[in-house]
C-alpha cells in the first residue's frame, strides 16, 4: 500500500506525528498518476506545478509548528465544472476548451482557505450531461476496476481518480446523480447535499432547480469531513440557505438502533440486476443485525421521476447554455458573413451530439403550445415527488436503495442508446427533484464490480444519513481496491 491509497483522514495523522510529509503524500499521487493515468485518463487538466508550490508551503507550516487548513494539504481533485481561477475550467466541452476563469467558484475559495492542495481538473460528460464520461469532448474516462467498463458520469474523472489513488478525494457535481452514480460504479463514497446548503457560485450551470456540489471519498470520515468544510451560506449564491450547518464529523457514530429504514418498492423493481439486488439485500440484513428496522414501502410518483426530470432539466439547460454564443467567452467560429450564421456555427461546432439533443429537448418543451403539456405536467409531478417523500419521511428516518441498478457497464454499450443511458439514474433522480440529501457508499462487488447502497435523508438532515453510511461502512469492515492498484503497487 502506497501513502496515496489511504483516505484523506490517515494522511493527515500521518502528518500531525510527523510520520510522513505534505510533499511526500503528494509524490505518492503524482507517481500513480504517472503509473496509470495513461489507462484511465481521469484528468483534462493535471496542475502538478501548483500543487507543488502549495505542498512546499505547506511543509514549511508544519516545520514551523503552525497548524494545517482542515483539508490538511491531502490532495484533491476538481470536477472541471468548477472555475478555478487562472486554470482551463472546459466543462469537457469545445466550446470552453481555452477558458480560464478570472474568479474561484465559492467552494473552491473555501478549499483554499483549508490549504487545498489541487491536483488537477476531472474528465466528465460535456456539461454534466450524461451517466458514463463518454460524452467528454477529450475522450472518455475508464472505470479503474476494469478498464474496458465506464466509470459513470457525469463526474467520472472524479470517481475514477479517487478509486485509482490519483487522487485522494475530489469535488464532483451532481443534477441527477452524477455524483452518486460513478461513486458507485467506481466503488468510492459520493455525496449529494440538499438543494442550497453548498453554494453554487462559480458552479457552470446545468438545470439551475436541480444542481449541487459535493464530495466524492474513500470513505464516509472523509465525506462528512469535506461537508463540513464546503456547506454554508454564501451570499453570492441567491438559493444559498442561510444558517451555519454543524460539524458532519460530530455526527459519526456507529450506533443506529432504533432508525427507521424505508426502501421504496418503485427503486427495487424492474431492471434491477439480480447481483446488486443480493448486495443490497445482504446490506439490509446487516443495517437490522445493527439494529435499525428495515420496512418495504411505496412512493408512487416516483415512477414519473425520470420523465418529468428528462423536460425540467434539458429546459432548464437550453436556456443556461444560451450564453455560449461566441460573442463574450470561449469558441467562436471565424468564418461567418454575419452575426447569426456566427451563432450558429459556433454551437453547431462547440456543442457535442448530447448538448444539442438536450438543448432541442428543453426549447421544444418550453416553446409556446407545448409549455402547459409537458413543462406544467413535469413541475406538477416534481410537486407529487416532493409530498411522496414528505410523507414517507413521517414514518421513516431514512429511505434505502440501490444507488444504480446496474454494475458498470461496457465503453460503447449504451452511446447509441440515450433512453438506456437515462436509465442508469433512475434511482437517484426523484432525490434532485425533491432536492434531498442522499449518499452512496460501496456495500459489495456483483461478478467483480462494486455494488453502491444510497441512503436518502430528510432535507438539511445530512448528519443522520452520514450516520447510517458510517455505521454500515464500520460493519462491512473491508476497503474495496480496484485490481489496478494492486498492479501499480508491484511496478
Ligand atoms: N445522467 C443525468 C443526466 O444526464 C444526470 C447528470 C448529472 O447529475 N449531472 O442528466
Amino acid at each position: 500500500m502506497e501513502l496515496c491509497d489511504l483516505t484523506a483522514w490517515q494522511g493527515m495523522d500521518m502528518v500531525s506525528r510527523g510520520e510522513a510529509k505534505v510533499s511526500e503524500i503528494l509524490e505518492s499521487v503524482l507517481k500513480r498518476i504517472d503509473q496509470v493515468e495513461e489507462k484511465v485518463r481521469s484528468f483534462i487538466t493535471l496542475t502538478p506545478d501548483l500543487a507543488l508550490r502549495e505542498t512546499k508551503r505547506l511543509d514549511e507550516k508544519v516545520g514551523k509548528s503552525e497548524e494545517l487548513g482542515r483539508t490538511g494539504g491531502i490532495p484533491l481533485a476538481v470536477k472541471d465544472v468548477l472555475c478555478t481561477k487562472g486554470v482551463r475550467t472546459t466543462c469537457a466541452s469545445r466550446i470552453l476548451e481555452n477558458y480560464i476563469p478570472v474568479y474561484d467558484a465559492t467552494v473552491i475559495d473555501k478549499l483554499k482557505r483549508e490549504d487545498m492542495v489541487m491536483v488537477g481538473k476531472t474528465n466528465m460528460d460535456e456539461f454534466a450531461m450524461g451517466s458514463s464520461t463518454e460524452n467528454s469532448s477529450f475522450g472518455p474516462t475508464s472505470n479503474p476496476w476494469d478498464l474496458t467498463t465506464v466509470p459513470g458520469g457525469s463526474s467520472g474523472g472524479s470517481a475514477a481518480a479517487v478509486a485509482a489513488g490519483e487522487a485522494m478525494w475530489s469535488l464532483g457535481s451532481d443534477t441527477g446523480g452524477s455524483i452518486r452514480q460513478p461513486a458507485s460504479f467506481c466503488g468510492v463514497v459520493g455525496m449529494k447535499p440538499t438543494y442550497g446548503l453548498v453554494s453554487r457560485y462559480g458552479l457552470v450551470a446545468f438545470a439551475s432547480s436541480l444542481d449541487q456540489v459535493g464530495p466524492i471519498t474513500k470513505d464516509v470520515r472523509d465525506c462528512a469531513l469535506l461537508m463540513s468544510i464546503l456547506a454554508g451560506h454564501d451570499p453570492l449564491d441567491s438559493t444559498s440557505l442561510p444558517g451555519e450547518p454543524p460539524d458532519y464529523l460530530s455526527s459519526l457514530r456507529e450506533d443506529i438502533r432504533g432508525l427507521k429504514l424505508g426502501v421504496p418498492e418503485e427503486l427495487w423493481g424492474e431492471g434491477l440486476a439480480p447481483g446488486v439486488r443480493a448486495c443490497v439485500e445482504s446490506a439490509l440484513r446487516l443495517l437490522e443485525e445493527l439494529g435499525a428496522m428495515v420496512e418495504f414501502t411505496s412512493l408512487p410518483s416516483l415512477k414519473y421521476a425520470l420523465s418529468a426530470y428528462y423536460i425540467i432539466a434539458p429546459a432548464e439547460a437550453s436556456s443556461n447554455l444560451a450564453r455560449y454564443d461566441g460573442v463574450r467567452y470561449g469558441y467562436r467560429s471565424e468564418e461567418s458573413e454575419d452575426v447569426m450564421e456566427m451563432y450558429s456555427r459556433t454551437r453547431a461546432r462547440g456543442f457535442g451530439q448530447e448538448v444539442k439533443r438536450r438543448i432541442m429537448l428543453g426549447t421544444y418543451a418550453l416553446s409556446a403550445g407545448y409549455y402547459e403539456a409537458y413543462y406544467g405536467q413535469a413541475q406538477k409531478i416534481r410537486t407529487l415527488i416532493v409530498r411522496d417523500f414528505q410523507s414517507a419521511f413521517q414514518r421513516f428516518d431514512l429511505l434505502v436503495s440501490p444507488t444504480s441498478p446496474t454494475t458498470a457497464f461496457k465503453l460503447g454499450e449504451k452511446v447509441d442508446d440515450p433512453l438506456s443511458m437515462y436509465l442508469s439514474d433512475v434511482c437517484t433522480i426523484p432525490v434532485n427533484l425533491a432536492g434531498i440529501p442522499a449518499i452512496s457508499i460501496p456495500c459489495g462487488l456483483d461478478q467483480g464490480m462494486p455494488v453502491g447502497i444510497q441512503f436518502i435523508g430528510k432535507a438539511l438532515d445530512e448528519a443522520t444519513v452520514l450516520r447510517a453510511a458510517y455505521s454500515l461502512e464500520r460493519a462491512l469492515d473491508r476497503r474495496f481496491l480496484p485490481p489496478l492498484i494492486a498492479e501499480a503497487g508491484e511496478s
